[in-house]
């Protein structure tokens, strides 16, 4: 037996005692009494995952795959309820793929195709996604590298060179060890052990079934690696935030242009997000008074969005009742519209 080979097969017996219970998994011996994970649950997982913690993530997948639990279910939901359901997720970007691809699965009778490379042609799979559905829902030989796996290889192999440098060094070690038999559990494993045991500030390399192996461990470096190249820091851009209530309390809302962030999602009206701060310039003439301001961390940059408040007996364009909006909106513009209404709720000073 080759070194890879042992230590794939150590790791497959680790996994096979010590796995991790999650919902749209199969276990290992449900899975070699033939039980096969539904490749439905197996992409919306992996997509939620990339997006928050594994904790956070069962709520989000119980709560899609009750109200849809199949792919053309989800396919035939109109898009504002897929980007209401996934508020809070982050990327709504990858909302919108999540429902043209479910539309694309379903036109094909509802079948998820078995290789990467029919996966990657889909919305929104890229190459990690398509690895993780074609090794855990199809057990094919895909080599899945995450951040957990990553950090399990430049520890398992003391590569010290840092992130992103050393990726395909790491990706080529990850590649080496997928076996040809049970890959999908293998790739499960190498997951769960980085999640479980070779954790990010204390690996607890004594209940590692790779240790013997383990040239980090042994150098007394595990803890350090990988290694990352410094991050800059990031910018702050600022903005304006316009919310507009008619006397029965509903509220303007626009429609964001298809491409950029929060593509296509509703929103408030709102100025450009810029470094320099944009003109406040609002939507129409009125009494706007100030609100206060909403700070939202993006994946690139902070922002500083300022709030502006007003009431009027006619709004023009597209009026929606306050709450159902808010509901439809991603966080940054239900956070602004929240706030703007706590001011326009508030008693007027007295003069
Ligand atoms: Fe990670 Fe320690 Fe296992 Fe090495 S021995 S792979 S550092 S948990």
């Amino acid at each position: 037996m080759s070194r890879t080979e042992h230590l794939s097969d150590r790791l497959l017996a680790w996994y096979d005692r010590h796995h991790r219970s999650l919902p749209w998994r199969v276990p290992p011996a449900a899975r070699n009494a033939g039980a096969r994970p539904d490749p439905y649950h197996v992409w919306l997982s992996e997509v939620m995952q990339q997006q928050t913690t594994v904790a956070a993530a069962r709520s989000y997948f119980a709560a899609f795959t009750t109200r849809w639990p199949n792919v053309e279910a989800l396919a035939a939901a109109a898009l504002d309820e897929v980007l209401a359901a996934w508020a809070g997720l982050g990327y709504y970007a990858r909302a919108r793929n999540l429902h043209r691809c479910a539309t694309a699965v379903a036109a094909a009778g509802g079948r998820f195709p078995d290789t990467e490379d029919g996966l990657r042609a889909l919305p929104g799979i890229g190459p990690y996604t398509a690895a993780a559905i074609a090794a855990i829902a199809f057990d094919r030989p895909a080599t899945v590298v995450d951040g957990n796996v990553e950090r399990v290889m430049a520890r398992l192999h003391a590569e010290t060179a840092p992130l992103p440098e050393v990726k395909q060094r790491l990706r080529a070690h990850a590649a080496a060890l997928t076996p040809a038999e049970r890959p999908g559990d293998y790739a499960q494993g190498v997951m769960d052990l980085g999640a479980t045991v070779c954790t990010p500030r204390r690996p607890a390399c004594c209940l590692c079934p790779w240790r013997p192996a383990c040239r980090g461990q042994a150098a007394g470096i595990a803890k350090t690696l990988p290694a990352r190249a410094p991050k800059s820091a990031k910018p702050v851009r600022q903005g304006t935030a316009f919310l507009a209530l008619d006397r029965e309390g509903r509220v303007l809302t626009e429609r964001r242009p298809p491409r950029g962030l929060l593509g296509g999602m509703l929103a408030l009206p709102s100025t450009d997000w810029a470094e320099t701060e944009p003109d406040p310039a609002p939507p129409f003439a009125a009494d706007w008074r100030v609100a206060g301001e909403v700070r939202h961390t993006f994946t690139h940059f902070h922002l500083r969005l300022a709030v502006l408040w007003t009431r009027v007996g006619h709004l023009p364009g597209d009026v929606r009742p306050t709450e159902e909006a808010e509901a439809a909106m991603p966080t940054v513009f239900a956070k602004a519209s929240r706030l703007g209404r706590t001011a326009a709720e508030a008693p007027m000073p007295r003069p």
